[in-house]
């Protein structure tokens, strides 16, 4: 497996005449599954030289009309590019481009370099780029991640008006003359959004997450991509020989002969999965012996359900709302969400939709709200901890939950219970958000599904006592390793830690649905662990009933589930809450998927 950090092994004997630079592993975070091939091309988007020009003070008026002349360039070339992205993305995407319109239409930024000109009679690009130093520096300072990633849009807003004021050419991704994969300290999402889809194979970037616009982006546009590979755009150079797997977050420089065949076989392993899992579509979900299991997908924003759509045929066991506020400037009102949460489970219909409700703190912040800086903030004020000290905010989103469940079929969670009082204040807030409604006569089903999510060991715990007040359970694995090994799952360091096969966390999945059970309630698990096809046998045999996922594992979690006999699942499980060790139970799983599907592990 390739490591953290590069690892260059020794070259092989045959390579005497040309030397071939030996092979690089890199890693990072996968963020848009598939495999590429191809060659890098290098993206450099820090600002473009400028020199310092001193202006006669005649010259002045001449150079501020053509500062304002690169602005209204800038905004027309902002205002085609929202266009072609709303066209080939959606309407959601597009609006990203508003808030690089709006900084090019900034009248304080304006009036700042004009005045500059003035008073220091220097040219505008000099000036423009000393104020954007400035402006740029102040974010930096910021803690706050969502706030600091908007350094990507004023540099990017930065390089247009000044290229536009020197007359250059904008590299445009839109534009290649051959097939490449793009490697960048960071992608502004202008480039993401424009790329053409036959000449991009694929993306790098030194920083960015799952989450930030670029990787959205690429998955949307289904470029695989790897994010979060450090300083990528130092280690990698122009024109290097690349393998991307955007599925593992793994990439290989200059890849040995066997590497690119191993990875040429796994590129036709995946189309012919592929075309297998497609082929399986519509078969059911059931085990050889006949146990159904539902499986359901994961979505962060409205514009997923076309993929949940083309891909699964299944409904949404999660919807994480919160990117619905992260991704824009101000807080979405209760019609805003009701537009977007009607939208998906209009769509999605007749299938159902869990939305979750807000759960924003730990590593998701609104830049838009002044929250207190916590020196523990996945142990913090998130998520329904978050939602019960702001009632505003929790009941216009309650509220528009329950106004989406009028269109379709509509189920609520709520994240991070930890306490059954917790759980209590939620509903009681439901309660009152459905008397609100019933006051104005809007109407909603009163016989909504809900649920909470177990993501905390003390839930899973006192899961019986959670049991009766709720119609279902999500388990939320990611999370319920995180807290139960107290391992930051975003903390490489510590990854040896994050263990989803650690016997503890079986025995506490056993619990939750044991209690579910007990009160006739379903259980599901919208965490990784569902779709992580070694763990596919144990959860089954743990009893799960819902499995919900990225749409694009259901597939192979599907055709996973067709060989697999429940109660051989069932024995796994009782020999894995024995186990001492998570290897232990990792080696059981993996004897378990040799045996039944040896080409999973493959693929
Ligand atoms: C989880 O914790 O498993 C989960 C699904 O929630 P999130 O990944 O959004 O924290
Ligand atoms: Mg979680």
């Amino acid at each position: 497996m390739p490591s953290r950090n590069s690892s260059r092994p020794s070259s092989t004997k045959s390579d005497t005449a040309r030397q071939a630079p030996p092979a690089m592993h890199l890693s990072g975070s996968g963020v848009s599954a598939g495999i590429v091939i191809g060659k890098a091309l290098l993206i450099r988007r820090e600002l473009p030289p400028v020199v310092e020009v001193e202006l006669t003070p005649a010259q002045v008026p001449a150079e501020i009309r053509r500062f304002k002349r690169a602005l209204v360039a800038s905004e027309k070339q902002l205002v085609a590019l929202r266009d072609r992205v709303g066209e080939i993305i959606g309407a959601k995407e597009a609006s990203i481009f508003d808030a690089h319109l709006m900084l090019v239409a900034d009248q304080v930024l304006g009036r700042e370099v004009i005045a500059t000109i003035e008073s220091k009679r220097r040219n505008a690009e000099y000036v423009f780029a000393q104020v954007i130093e400035h402006y740029g520096k102040a974010l930096r300072e910021v803690r706050d991640d969502y706030i600091r990633d908007r350094l990507t849009d004023v540099q990017d807003v930065a390089a247009r008006v000044i290229r536009n004021l020197q007359g250059r050419e904008h590299v445009d991704l839109s534009k290649l003359d051959e097939p490449a994969i793009i490697v960048a300290h960071d992608l502004s999402p202008s480039d993401t959004a424009g790329m053409d889809r036959h000449h991009v194979l694929g993306f790098i970037t030194s920083i960015g997450t799952r989450t930030s616009h670029t990787a959205i982006m690429g998955r949307s546009l289904r470029i695989p991509a790897v994010v979060g590979v450090a300083k990528a755009e130092i280690q990698i150079a122009q024109g290097d020989p690349l393998i991307v797997d955007g599925t593992r977050g793994v990439v290989i420089v200059h890849p040995t002969e066997e590497e690119l065949r191993d990875y040429r076989k796994r590129i036709r392993i995946q189309a012919r999965w592929f075309e297998r899992i497609q082929a399986e579509a519509n078969l059911p979900t059931e085990t050889i012996d006949g146990f159904r299991v539902q499986l359901a997908a994961n979505i962060e924003l409205p514009e997923e359900v076309e993929t949940v759509k083309q891909v699964a045929g299944v409904g949404i066991g999660l919807f994480r709302s919160e990117f619905l506020f992260i991704r824009q400037a101000t807080l979405p009102d209760e019609e805003e969400q009701l537009e977007a949460y009607r939208a998906v489970v209009q769509e999605m219909y007749p299938q159902s939709v869990i939305i979750r409700t807000l759960d924003i703190g730990g590593d998701k912040f609104l830049s838009h709200l002044d929250t207190p800086e916590e020196l523990n903030p996945f142990l913090g004020m998130r998520a329904i901890r978050f939602c019960l000290s702001r009632p505003d905010i929790f009941m216009s989103q309650l509220r528009a939950i329950l106004r989406a469940s009028a269109f379709g079929k509509v189920r609520i969670m709520f994240p991070m219970v930890s306490t059954l009082d917790e759980l209590l204040e939620a509903l009681d807030y439901l309660r009152q958000a459905e008397r609100d409604l019933d006051r104005k006569g809007i109407h909603y089903n009163r016989h909504l599904d809900v649920g909470t999510m177990i993501e905390v060991p003390a839930a899973a715990v006192l899961a019986d006592k959670l049991a009766p007040y709720v119609d279902f359970f999500s388990l939320g694995t990611n999370d319920l390793v995180q807290y139960s090994l107290a391992a930051d799952r975003a903390n490489p360091d510590i990854a040896y830690l994050y263990q989803p096969t650690n016997p503890a966390i079986i025995r506490l999945i056993r619990m939750t649905v044991e209690a579910a059970y007990s009160h006739a309630k379903w259980v599901g698990i919208c965490g990784e662990m569902a779709s992580e096809p070694l763990l596919v046998p144990l959860v089954l045999g743990l009893g799960i009933n819902e499995l919900s996922m990225s749409p694009v594992a259901v597939g192979l979690v599907k055709r996973l589930i067709r060989r697999i006999r429940m109660y051989e699942a069932e024995q796994l499980v009782e020999q894995a809450v024995g186990c001492e060790t998570a290897g232990q139970v990792r080696a059981l799983c993996e004897q378990f998927i040799q045996r039944v599907a040896p080409d999973v592990l493959q693929g």
